[in-house]
Order: C-alpha cells, then structure tokens, then sequence
C-alpha cells in the first residue's frame, strides 16, 4: 500500500499538487537484499573475527532449512486446500486453468531458448567450440536434472561426466560445480520472474518500469539463495513477491504447477554450472599454451654444483640453480622438464 500526502506549490503563477513523501509500507525488501550483500562483504573484511558470524548465519539457516523440510511433509495437503480455495473463489475457472498453461508454457519455452541458444552461444563465444558436442557428453545428468528436479543430487554425476567425457580437470570441475550447484541459478531466476508477472497479471495488478527492475534484482538475488533441491525456487519466490507488493499466498498456484516447471528450471541451472566448468577449463587450456614463462630447465654439469633443492611451491630452484650463459653448450646440456 501506498501513502502518499500532497501538497500544494505555485508552478509558472498556478497553483499545482505536488505529491511528496511517497514511501511503501511493509518489509522492504530490496533494502534487505543491498543490506545483505554490503554485510557479506563487510564480514569477509573481518576475516577470522567475522567467521562466528558467519557460523551463526550459516546454521540459522541450517535450522531454518531442518523446519522447512518438516513443513514441506505437509505441504501437498496445504497446497490442496489453498488451490481449492482460489477455484473456489474464481468466477472463471476455465481463465485460470488457460492462465496457467501459459505460464508453464512461457516458463518451458523461456528455459528453451535460455538452454539451447543463450548458453550455447556464450559457450561459443568465448572458446570458439562446439557447444553441442560438450552438451552431448553431459546427456546423462541433464536426464537426472529432469528425473530427481534437484541440482544437488545431479552433481556427483554431472562431476564424473564433466570430467571422463569434456575432459575438464578435475581440480576446475570440484571447485566450479558444488559452488554452481549452490549459487549459480539460470533457470531458478527465470521462472521466478514469469511467476511474479503472471501473479501480477492474474490480480490485475499493472507493473511500472520500477517494479520489473525490483524483479529482476530480486529474483537474481534469491535465485543465489535458492537450494538445489526440488521447489527450492518457489520458497525463495515468496522474497519476490513480498519486494513488489503482490500477494504472497498466490504461491500455491505456482507449486502446483512446479513439479513440471522446476525439471526444465533444473536443466538450466545444471546445464550453466558445467558450460561455466567447460568455459574456465577452455581458458586455462588457452593460457598454458600461450604462456610467455621461461621454459624449466635442468641443469648437468661436469663442475660439481650443490645439491638441487628440493622444489617448492615458491619457485622452481632448477631456473635459480642455472647461473651459466644460455645455449652454453660446452658445460650444460638442456633438457625440458615438462
Ligand atoms: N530444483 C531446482 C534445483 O535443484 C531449484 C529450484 O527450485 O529452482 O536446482
């Protein structure tokens, strides 16, 4: 709801209303988000000092997680009743039934194109292959993604895959995986702002520039929050909702549909982590070869040096060890150590 108070100005000689103080009542969200962010930030700053902190917030939302997979046992009893209660309510049932075809067509049609096109094309963009044939070698856990709708339970498999058949090493895909499969939520993010248009159009709610920008953010911003598990998406929609004023409780009409939008939307948020793994892994390919590092040498002389070091991390004590003129023939024989 809005508040607005006006008051009047004189304009060019005329008298004018001029609305002032035009706030929003209720949480704000956004703020909430920005907050959160700028806080993260804040405590990563802290370092060890911050890490308490963040072990409470972490298994707060932990706990938080334990409750809601209590609610989620009797959530199809409660979705039942809440979708009834909308049948009830509607004068055409029919309107709805249309309105939600739609939206699970725009949503299939959205990941789609955002799957087969959109990705694709930044895969190609930027290694210059074939994203196809890399799409080709993860059939197997995008079928899981479908099957299980959860990116958490697809990620052993989608690791093994990455790694016998796209070639991506191993220490790219254990890094970039668990973390995509956490954060990184293309599909997540896309049906959430169909769902929120959709409920705005449903309560004949029209939506001005701001709010499709709140959207966005928003919905970039809790699809990072979202869990890999199935409707992980839909609970976090609710922050969605709430930033744009539009009624929370209209949820259930999404979660009755979500066992068939949340496959595709799992697709899309798995078919994004591994593209990033394939993308990092074609990079790192690309800086090995053209990498300007001095060749590694080892060093055979008649003269009796020290004994070589053993090598660190630091530095590579064959390049410290060779003191003599390059291409010395006569007292040093070169042979490349990689
Ligand atoms: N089921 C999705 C996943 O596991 C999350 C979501 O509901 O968007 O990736």
């Amino acid at each position: 709801t809005y508040s607005t108070t006006y008051q009047l100005r004189k304009i060019n000689g005329t008298q004018v209303k001029v609305p002032v103080g035009l706030e929003v009542e209720g949480t704000n969200i956004l703020g909430l988000v920005v907050f959160a962010i700028v806080f993260g930030g804040a405590l990563r700053k802290l370092g060890p000092e911050g890490e308490l902190l963040i072990r409470f917030f972490n298994s707060f939302n932990d706990a938080t997680m334990v409750l809601v997979s209590w609610i989620m046992w009797y959530a199809p009893v409660g979705i039942l009743f809440l979708v009834a209660s909308k049948i009830a309510k509607m004068q055409d049932v029919g309107k709805l039934f249309t309105s939600l075809g739609k939206y699970i067509l725009c949503c299939l049609l959205g990941h789609a194109i955002h799957g087969i096109l959109v990705l694709p094309l930044i895969y190609f963009i930027f290694t210059r292959k074939n994203p196809y044939r890399f799409l080709w070698g993860i059939m197997t856990p995008l079928a899981t993604a479908f099957g299980t709708s959860s990116s958490s339970a697809t990620l052993p498999l989608m690791m093994k895959c990455v790694e016998e058949k796209n070639g991506v090493s191993k220490h790219i895909s254990r890094f970039i995986l668990p973390i995509g499969a956490t954060v990184n939520m293309d599909g997540a993010a896309l049906f959430q702002c169909v769902a929120a248009v959709f409920i705005a159009q449903l309560n004949r709610r029209p939506l001005n520039f701001v709010n499709i920008i709140t959207i966005l953010v928003t919905a970039t911003a809790s699809s990072v929050g979202a869990a890999g598990i199935p409707a992980g998406g839909v609970l976090t929609l609710a922050i969605i909702l709430e930033a744009v004023n539009l009624p929370v409780n209209e949820i259930s009409l999404i979660l009755a549909v979500d066992w068939l939008v949340d496959r595709s939307c799992t697709i899309l948020n798995v078919e994004g982590d591994a593209l990033g793994a394939g993308l990092l892994q074609s990079y790192v390919d690309r800086t090995k070869t053209q990498s300007t590092e001095p060749e590694l040498i080892q060093v055979k002389s008649e003269v009796p040096l020290n004994p070589l070091p053993a090598a660190t991390e630091e530095g590579n004590p064959l390049l410290k060890q060779y003191q003599g003129p390059p291409g010395d023939a006569a007292t040093c024989e070169k042979e490349s150590v990689m």
